[in-house]
């Protein structure tokens, strides 16, 4: 053989080898990808609530995949996954404050009342992601939150739609300062698999929080039942100790009830309720509390009230009930009123154990209600604190 033929077949041989070298480095990488894929899929599986599930997709997936920006956009109608996420966080928070996890870190993540923003992303292809140049008009509003902004420039996206029953329900969105690997055009099977897992570990996560919110919540009126209240109760106190806020207890009883439904029924006595329900709601604070305590008795907690805005918060409610007629199914109108006892968290309890001073708390409220029932119903009565409190203030 002459020698240069034997030197073509030496470099095409060599040529080969570095071929198959990078072959095999490209399926060793893929296959490192998707054992990192198939672990973070079984996280995402497992996930136990809807915080947990966004936090694996806005933090973990970033770091486990290098990607240099994540984000999230979820329909969020009626401020469903707002409260979920909420509620979520009080219970991380846990009574006694320290005991509970960190709750997740959701930097990315934005609720919207719409689709409409994101819609036009995938012009109806819900089952593929789109990849591609980063557009800086189109772009930035998805990673434009103050967490993503401080990353380096991106150069190419990709766009996962979040579909359920043929409906858009959100995006996920990755971005890379590469402009290479977001390509237009390129292999997109491991996307197309997060998005399917994804859409259904969602619609998961929220039948999920429903049910536990179901479970907190009093069918009739709407509003938390007393299971709720219990805890929340505990949550309240902590907070008011570690943060030497005041915190106030509310009790309201239906006066003379008993008569509204001997004389309009069971039925309208249970819209009465459902009235009742809304119209204290309609005067409290968002980080308030209300409950069904049971049959037509509710509780309020007041976190950060002092003694005497809490009297006038209870008169507030007490005479716009008082003010107002409800309305019956029948289409009849009739007065209710309210009793209210008020009670103010002792002051001197620090070292009582929380469960105590919460039936302590209650307890002292019931017995303001007593009082008003006793002195002629639709009036306020308050506590022993309440009243040393209020003198004080004056
Ligand atoms: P007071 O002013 O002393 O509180 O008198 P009252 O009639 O409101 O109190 P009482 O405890 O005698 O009666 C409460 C009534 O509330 C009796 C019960 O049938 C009714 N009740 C309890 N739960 C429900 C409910 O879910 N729906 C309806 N419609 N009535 C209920
Ligand atoms: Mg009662
Ligand atoms: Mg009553």
């Amino acid at each position: 053989m002459d020698s240069e033929l034997q030197a073509d077949l030496q470099a095409e041989n060599q040529a080969l080898r570095r071929q198959l070298e990078s072959l095999l480095r490209e399926a060793r990488n893929n296959e490192e990808k998707i054992r990192r894929f198939d672990q973070l899929e079984h996280r995402l599986i497992g996930a136990r609530s809807m915080a947990e599930l966004l936090s694996l997709l806005l933090n973990d997936y970033r770091q486990a995949f290098g990607i240099d920006a994540v984000s999230m956009v979820l329909l969020d109608r009626d401020d469903e996954a707002c409260r979920m996420l909420d509620a979520e966080r009080h219970r991380h928070e846990g009574p006694a404050g320290a005991q509970g996890q960190e709750p997740a870190l959701l930097d990315g993540l934005t609720l919207l009342p719409t689709i409409a923003p994101i819609a036009p992303l995938f012009q109806g292809q819900l089952n593929k992601p789109w990849l591609g140049a980063f557009d800086e008009l189109r772009h930035r509003p998805l990673f434009g939150t103050p967490h993503i902004a401080r990353s380096q420039t991106l150069a190419s996206v990709a766009l996962l739609p979040l579909a359920r029953h043929g409906e858009l329900i959100g995006s996920l969105h990755f971005g890379s300062s590469d402009p290479a690997r977001y390509e237009r055009g390129a292999g997109t099977q491991l996307l197309e698999r997060l998005c399917a897992i994804v859409s259904v570990c969602l619609d998961s996560a929220l039948n999920q929080e429903r049910l536990k919110l179901a479970g907190l919540t009093d069918m009739l009126t709407g509003v938390h039942n007393r299971r709720y209240f219990e805890h929340r109760c505990l949550i309240e106190i902590a907070q008011a100790r570690r943060y030497r806020h005041e915190l106030a207890c509310l009790f309201l009883d239906l006066d003379h009830f008993k008569r509204i439904n001997d004389r309009h029924g069971h039925p309208a006595g249970d819209e009465v309720l459902r009235s009742i329900g809304h119209l204290i709601q309609s005067q409290l604070r968002l980080g308030d509390t209300i409950a069904r305590f049971g049959g037509e008795e509710f509780v309020v907690l007041l976190p950060q009230a002092p003694a005497q805005a809490a009297r006038e918060i209870a008169e507030r409610i007490r005479a716009s009930i008082a003010a107002r007629a409800l309305l019956l199914p029948s289409g009849e109108f009739i007065p209710a009123t309210v009793s209210v006892g008020l009670a103010m968290l002792a002051a001197d309890s620090a070292a009582e154990d929380p469960q105590a001073q919460a039936l302590r708390l209650v307890d002292a409220a019931d017995q303001a209600l007593y009082r008003a029932k006793s002195s002629g119903r639709n009036r306020v009565e308050c506590g022993p604190a309440a009243v040393a409190a209020v003198v004080v203030n004056k």
